[in-house]
């Protein structure tokens, strides 16, 4: 899938009976000459749609207020400054073909991570593959189910979707759930098996649901039973498609100055790269890639200024970890839905 087409396409079919936000006449303009313009030019009105949203854009890349600590807050296992989660969706199968390099530069750093896979979309995720990175140390979560902006489109189809999302779930004995387009309901999701969702942010007005959890700590949604509950994990270092494929940033110093920044407030760095988007060994990035040096300079910057002050774990360690602070454990500090 191509970025380019990400968020418009998105919206366009996102019409939730709860919650949902109505078009505007530009937006409803440009989804019916979407089709007709060639992907340079869908760059380019993302691009101008973005850079309108910078200028208005508060608390971006930092919320101040999204750093303060939950209510009783323990710390971090071992004492440690703060915490460190790496996930990846994989979008298509030129995404998937790159996750075995992407592990590999991780691993060589010290670092391991999950992968989110479209159980039913353009690729197949075989055994061999998923074997591969569980063996390795890497987690493989669930991303979306088609991954074509229709998840959330009524509360029955969502329930639906649940049902074949859990199988997969069970299939790939996976315990973490993000959306495509990161659109989120956390009272919806409570029909998922499982340990924590991935799709809300602390702050990213750049998303078509633009609602953030407003913290940068992990928290937990009761269910009525405890059966329904889980951990939701926020991202709190901004997307990669937004930074390098849309505000056209050449250098990872926004990701690295947001790092410094949760490390000094102890929170959690949570980052999503897409596999699809990196362009690796110094290759010149297409229009929808960045180089992968991006990346792995941000992961020695951590590796290096922060030696032995922060925990890196898979995402369903430290929703484990959250669920253990129960009923201590943090809950949603917002209205977000
Ligand atoms: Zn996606």
């Amino acid at each position: 899938m191509d970025i380019a087409d990400e968020s418009p396409t998105a919206i366009a079919s996102y019409a939730p009976e709860e919650g949902g936000r109505g078009m505007s006449m530009l937006n409803a303009m440009y989804y019916f000459f979407k089709p007709f313009l060639p992907q340079s030019a869908r760059y380019t009105m993302r691009r101008l749609r973005a850079n309108y949203k910078l200028q208005t854009a508060k608390d971006w890349p930092i919320m101040e207020s999204a750093g303060e600590k939950p209510p009783g807050w323990p710390g971090w296992p071992d004492g440690k400054k703060f915490a460190l989660v790496l996930t990846h969706d994989v979008e298509g199968q030129v995404g998937l073909e790159r996750c075995q390099q992407l592990a590999e530069l991780e691993m060589k750093h010290g670092f391991r991570s999950s992968f989110n896979l479209i159980p039913e979309g353009e690729y197949t995720v075989t055994r061999e593959f998923r074997d591969f990175m569980t063996e390795s140390g890497f987690e493989i979560g669930v991303h979306d189910l088609r991954h074509d902006g229709s998840l959330y489109r009524n509360r029955k189809s969502f329930d639906e979707c649940a049902v074949a999302i859990n199988s997969h779930l069970r299939d790939w004995d996976a315990v973490g759930f993000r959306a495509g387009f990161m659109f989120h309901n956390l009272e919806w999701l409570k029909s998922l098996e499982i340990d924590y969702d991935a799709s809300t942010f602390d702050t990213d007005p750049f998303e078509p649901q633009p609602d953030g959890a407003g913290t940068i700590f992990p928290f937990v949604v009761r269910g009525r039973t405890p059966d329904e509950g889980y951990v939701e994990l926020p991202y709190t270092l901004p997307q990669d498609a937004t930074l390098y494929l849309i505000l056209r940033e050449q250098t990872n110093h926004i990701w690295k100055a947001k790092t410094d920044w949760l490390a000094e407030r102890g929170g959690m760095v949570l980052v999503n790269v897409h596999p699809d988007y990196l362009a690796f060994d110094g290759r010149k990035p297409e229009i929808s890639e960045f180089d992968a040096s991006l990346y792995e300079d941000l992961l020695c910057h951590v590796k290096e200024k922060y030696a032995g002050q922060y925990w890196n774990p898979l995402p369903r360690e430290m929703s484990q970890y959250i669920a253990g602070m129960s009923p201590f454990a943090p809950g949603p500090r917002t209205t977000l839905q």
